[in-house]
């Protein structure tokens, strides 16, 4: 399962980092994930619950914000989101698109004591 190994190393990032800040209850986790990683936020959600054994982790509640597929445009720089495979600049319909977003998995804060 693709989501719980992206949890565990999430977890491992987490566990470090709040050792590293002496917090031993972690309240509320942000994570930021592309659409283009597929992970799907409902089994990411899911996959944590297995860390809630932890007491780093019980009561904390995990935040998701899902990044849209992002293109810019290389004859006319114009940057969009991508849509169902739609790749064609919506400026000036050129096909020359290049990937700038969708593929970031990162947390973006997390809170404790
Ligand atoms: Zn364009």
């Amino acid at each position: 399962m693709h989501e719980l190994s992206l949890m565990e190393s999430i977890t491992k990032t987490l566990r470090a980092s709040a050792a590293e800040n002496g917090i031993t209850k972690i309240t509320r986790i942000r994570l930021v994930v592309g659409k283009l990683t597929m992970a799907l936020p409902e089994a990411l959600q899911y996959a944590f619950e297995v860390f809630k054994s932890e007491e780093l982790f019980q009561d904390a509640v995990l935040e998701i914000a899902e990044e849209p597929v992002r293109g810019e445009c290389q004859k006319c720089h114009h940057r969009f989101e991508i849509n169902d495979g739609e790749f064609s600049c919506p400026a000036c319909g050129s096909l020359r698109v290049k990937l700038v977003g969708g593929r970031e998995l990162y947390i973006d804060f997390y809170e404790g004591d």
